[in-house]
């Protein structure tokens, strides 16, 4: 049989139309402009660091950082870690990073960092090329809770990114229960965390339990110097 509108559509055939299931009430959504490449901010994003202007960052304790800025990056110096002013819940993020060219240490020793949504929920930055250490502390993973789907590392030294939902664990109405949040992560493009629940109940690997409404963005100082640029936000 030929396939044609009215033999696939038979209501067609019959002088009836096909049913749109249009939401009067649905709003449209913005108009925004993304970026021209890939990793570039669309233009509803919160720029956190451009390479020049620390301005958005304080020391975990307060006060203005210490970690250097060269190069339109920003390293980790042992100074310790540092969070945005601003905090968050849900967010897209955007962050790029860099173990040092330079091989120094294994396992978690080797480029350690690390990104904590809301100063909590820590996804593992660290040199995973041809560098073993548990599953669930490499590269990409949700610290202490779950491991990356594939290692997409890139070779010490080369500027890798995290492309990251976050969706943050929340109190029940009552407040006696949590509901779970979510990570998904993108490793230089590559799905590596896929829906991945975030209980927001206090495991060995962190020292917290419950829900935040919202938090800091932290970058870990793990003495390692692990660089960064290109961070951008959206909250959701
Ligand atoms: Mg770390």
């Amino acid at each position: 049989m030929r396939l044609t509108v009215k033999t696939l559509f038979p209501a067609l055939a019959l002088g009836g139309t096909l049913l749109v299931t249009a939401n009067p009430n649905s709003q449209e959504p913005p108009i925004i402009t993304p970026g021209n490449q890939p990793g570039e901010p669309p233009s509803d994003a919160i720029v956190l660091f451009d390479g020049k202007d620390f301005s958005k960052w304080e020391s975990i304790k307060g006060g203005p950082i210490k970690w250097e800025v060269t190069n339109g990056a920003m390293t980790v110096n042992r100074t310790g870690n540092i969070r945005t002013k601003e905090t968050f819940g849900d967010v897209q993020l955007h962050i790029e990073w860099a173990t040092p060219r330079k091989i120094e240490g294994e396992g978690q020793g080797r480029g350690n960092s690390g990104v904590y949504l809301q100063g909590r929920y820590e996804i593992q930055v660290l040199d995973s090329y041809n560098n073993k250490t548990y599953p669930n502390g490499q590269a990409g993973a949700f610290y202490g809770n779950n491991p990356p789907l594939v290692n997409a590392s890139k070779k010490p030294g080369e500027w890798q990114t995290y492309d990251i939902i976050f969706i943050a664990p929340k109190l029940t109405k009552d407040g006696t229960d949590v509901i779970p949040g979510s990570f998904t992560v993108f490793h230089n493009g590559v799905l590596i965390q896929n829906h991945i629940p975030i209980s927001g109940k206090k495991t060995t690997a962190a020292a917290f339990s419950g829900a935040a409404a919202k938090g800091p963005l932290v970058l870990q100082d793990h003495s390692n110097p692990v660089r960064y640029r290109n961070i951008w936000i959206r909250p959701l």
